[in-house]
């Protein structure tokens, strides 16, 4: 099977059984999204959303943020992964988008990039949730995720995977497949011990199809293919 095919079944999959295709972070505008994105990095969306409660309603905008002090956003986001350096990055943000973008989050990946804190994955993110391009954000589920299925091949960094995923994934279902996959890592395909037997993409997963041929046990007798993922209902290779 080409990677084209493959990714088609899997869209297929995640389409027609309506799976959730948006962002577990909690935002009202571009700038509270942006804000979001940048502490989200090696944190959970959970934690996120309890620290921007209190944090957007002190600094609402990037003009409130450019104002205040490194040490006074720090009070508020204290909680997250790395704190000060998060800290440093909203305020020179703050400052930016206020001081140079007129307070408007730009919708460019290489403008977004300019931005303290502000890394490809976050602009792509941006791009994609906010205005709506066809951006692939690759985080570690994305990247994890779509090597095992087979989505990229080979690929040795993000940029790389990007770059597979953009050539298979149809443009108008890129910013979908990028939550998909990605709440797909998050709560069924787990970085440590993927949740295979309440997976519905076995039949056409990579990772699973060796770890099958590798070990006979995982289906017996007793338990057919169809059995292992049963929670789910399988998709047909066509
Ligand atoms: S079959 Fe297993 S490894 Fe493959 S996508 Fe599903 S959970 Fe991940």
């Amino acid at each position: 099977m080409t990677r084209k095919e493959r990714t088609r079944l899997v869209l297929e999959y995640f389409e027609q059984n309506s799976l959730p295709a948006e962002t577990e972070l909690e935002y009202s505008n571009p700038f509270e999204l942006l804000v979001a994105v940048v502490l989200s990095a090696q944190c959970t969306d959970k934690r996120v959303n309890i620290v921007t409660r209190s944090l957007f309603k002190r600094f609402p905008d990037a003009e409130s943020l450019a104002s205040a002090s490194v040490e006074e956003i720090f009070g508020y986001i204290r909680s997250v992964s790395y704190p000060n350096n998060k800290a440093k990055h909203l305020s020179g943000l703050g400052k930016m988008l206020f001081g140079e973008m007129n307070n408007i989050v730009p919708s460019d990946v290489e403008q977004l990039q300019r931005l303290p804190g502000v890394g490809r994955k976050t602009a792509n993110v941006i791009a994609s949730v906010v205005f709506d391009k066809p951006a692939m954000a690759v985080d570690t589920h994305v990247f994890r995720v779509s090597a095992r299925l087979g989505l990229t091949r080979g690929a040795k960094n993000p940029r790389q995977a990007e770059e597979q995923l953009m050539a298979v994934i149809p443009e108008d279902k890129v910013a979908r497949a990028h939550h998909w996959i990605i709440l797909h890592g998050r709560y069924i395909c787990l970085a440590r011990k993927p949740l295979c037997e309440r997976c519905a993409l076995t039949s056409v997963c990579n990772y699973f199809g060796k770890a099958s041929r590798k070990k006979p046990s995982v289906t017996t007798a007793k338990q057919k293919p169809k059995e292992v993922v049963s929670k789910s209902k399988p998709i047909k290779k066509s």
